[in-house]
């Protein structure tokens, strides 16, 4: 069987890798297809090579196939679909006794703190599983870990049918957020400078604003008849998207903090005390959220289709990454990791 190694330096290479024999409580999948990310890019680029530590085989956003179970497994069967949620938590520290396990003290991300899903064959824990149904292809199933991100950010932020939702940030999560905040029944406006992008949300039914060329906050008012918005999704990471937030929301408004903000921006918390304003952390997925964006495309409510980029056998792996790399119109790159025809 082949198996990617990311080996540093922007570089991958392909060599015979090992099927592990599941243990008790594992089982083993034959791959199907693996999504790239942001955080897979960032791993490309050589920022996480101190917790990544190549050569590693990393991904995570991946769809396959039951073809070996381990002791002590129940509820699945060999030739079963399924998706991997890709948290390895420890299931005893404060916030695993008190059911946060998806943000365990101790949490250990699949694909890169420990082997991932670019190769023939992984071996997880069964615990980590949820299926796929009939009418959800492999292709899709690559997505539900990003969609479950999304369902995990609209989750967080109580969004009800009506509302107005601005999601700063048009990238593939941005436009996950805005699908999943359309799908409960909430009009929702993307804020994104990028054209490409922008025309991606439009196809979408998502109203569009540039923020370099346009006054968000004056468009924010028009729209919402001076109220603002009820939820702000912030993924963009970029100051001036912190800057708009505060702005834009209306009193009581909810701000959704998804993106990853590794400096320590200003924030202008008086308008958190005029306008009574809530931030909330957004980070992975819990269980819930799996199951939420599986009914979601499973009953067709979104269509993950316009969101796969390319394909790209496992074999050139080196190629996909290369793709995406400094490519803002590309959506989710999939690598396809079957070994079957
Ligand atoms: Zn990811
Ligand atoms: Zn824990």
């Amino acid at each position: 069987m082949l198996a990617a190694e990311y080996i540093g330096n922007k570089s991958f290479q392909v060599v015979e890798g090992t099927k592990v024999e599941p243990k008790a409580g594992e089982v083993c999948l034959k791959v199907g297809y693996v999504g790239i990310c942001g955080t897979d890019m960032h791993i490309y680029h050589g920022v996480m090579d101190a917790r990544v530590a190549p050569p590693k085989t990393t991904g995570h956003e991946m769809s396959g196939t039951v073809v070996a179970i381990g002791e002590g497994v129940e509820g699945f069967a060999i030739g079963e679909n399924v998706v991997v949620r890709p948290l390895d938590w420890c299931g005893d520290c404060p916030a695993c006794n008190a059911g946060n396990t998806h943000i365990c003290h101790n949490l250990k991300f699949m694909g890169i703190d420990s082997a991932g899903a670019f190769q023939n064959y992984w071996t997880v824990k069964s615990r980590t599983l949820h299926k796929i149904p009939a009418g959800v292809s492999l292709q899709e199933g690559a997505l539900i870990e990003p969609l479950s991100v999304a369902t995990h950010d609209v989750s967080r932020s109580r969004l009800k049918a009506g509302e107005k939702a601005v999601v700063l940030g048009g990238g593939p999560i941005g436009q996950l957020v805005a699908a999943v905040a359309k799908s409960v029944g909430a009009e929702v406006l993307v804020s994104e400078p990028n054209e490409n992008r922008r025309a991606f949300a439009e196809k979408m039914g998502v109203k569009t604003v540039n923020p370099i060329d346009e006054d968000l906050a004056a468009v924010v008012d028009e729209w919402t008849g001076t109220a603002g918005a009820d939820v702000v999704f912030e993924v963009s990471g970029v100051k001036p998207a912190i800057d708009a937030m505060t702005e834009i929301a209306a009193v009581r408004g909810r701000i959704v903090m998804v993106a990853i903000h590794s400096t320590k921006p200003e924030i202008d918390l008086f308008k958190f005390f005029w306008k009574e304003l809530e931030l909330l952390g957004a980070r992975v997925y819990e269980a819930a959220d799996y199951d939420w964006a599986i009914e979601l495309v499973a009953e067709k409510k979104i269509d993950l289709a316009p969101f796969i980029s390319s394909v790209t056998e496992l074999g050139d792996i080196q190629g996909a990454f290369e793709g995406m790399d400094g490519n803002p119109e590309g959506m989710k790159a999939l690598v396809k990791c079957t070994d079957e025809a």
